[in-house]
């Protein structure tokens, strides 16, 4: 593939239009892995003997960028950058088959989950793309509520990653709301609070972790 093929993402960019095709071992993130594997609940992918079982059985492994095989290797090598911004990790439909068939019994779908935690905390991914805007939006709507609101979690998306979409779909949608299969109207749980609670006490948990 020529240079100019690549996304900037692949690149290192050296300035003045000049970039580089490959990285030295001193650009790349020696912590990255232990970092992904304390969230990753273990080291297991440290065994991983490249046999790519888990892109085999990946159902949606030809719309990735990089394959789940690739992943890991980069994850290990410390390719921080590449990784998070990769369309890869908010691809995965957590199905659990690559986890499921790994001869390594690595935990693979864990190690995507915990790829689009950093993501989101260093706020490093694909911009405009809805996936990780979803799942932010989501965790909003049911920390606040303790219940998703499919109406508010739609209009927050579409306003947050392309407005014009809601043109696009106003007519279903306005169908959905007159047939009262979607609300704006909030529900909340009983005593909502206690969710907070849980949820800030996770995210304590997991910031004395590091
Ligand atoms: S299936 Fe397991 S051992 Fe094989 S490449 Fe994937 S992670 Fe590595
Ligand atoms: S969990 Fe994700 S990476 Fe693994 S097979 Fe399913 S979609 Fe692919």
């Amino acid at each position: 593939m020529e240079t100019r093929d690549r996304t900037p993402d692949q690149l290192v960019d050296l300035g003045e239009n000049v970039h580089r095709l490959i990285k030295y071992e001193g650009e790349l993130d020696q912590g990255f892995a232990a970092e992904v594997a304390r969230l990753a609940h273990g080291e297991k992918f440290y065994t991983c003997i490249q046999c790519g079982t888990c892109s085999a059985t990946c159902p949606v492994s030809h719309y990735m960028d990089f394959t789940p095989r690739r992943i890991i290797a980069m994850v290990r090598a410390g390719f921080r950058e590449e990784v998070l911004r990769s369309f890869t990790i908010w691809l995965c439909a957590s199905c659990y088959s690559c986890t499921a068939d790994c001869p390594r019994e690595i935990k693979i779908t864990d190690v995507m989950y915990a790829l689009k935690q950093i993501a989101i905390k260093e706020g490093i991914y694909p911009k405009r793309f809805p996936i990780p805007v979803m799942a932010q939006e989501f965790y909003k709507i049911v920390k606040k509520k303790g219940r998703n609101n499919e109406g508010k979690l739609m209009m927050n998306l579409a306003l947050k990653t392309n407005p014009f979409s809601l043109l696009r779909y106003a007519k279903v949608g306005l169908k959905l709301f007159r047939t009262g299969r979607v609300t704006l109207r909030e529900e909340s749980i009983r005593n909502h609070g206690e969710i907070q609670t849980l949820l800030g006490a996770v995210d304590r948990a997991r910031e004395a972790a590091k």
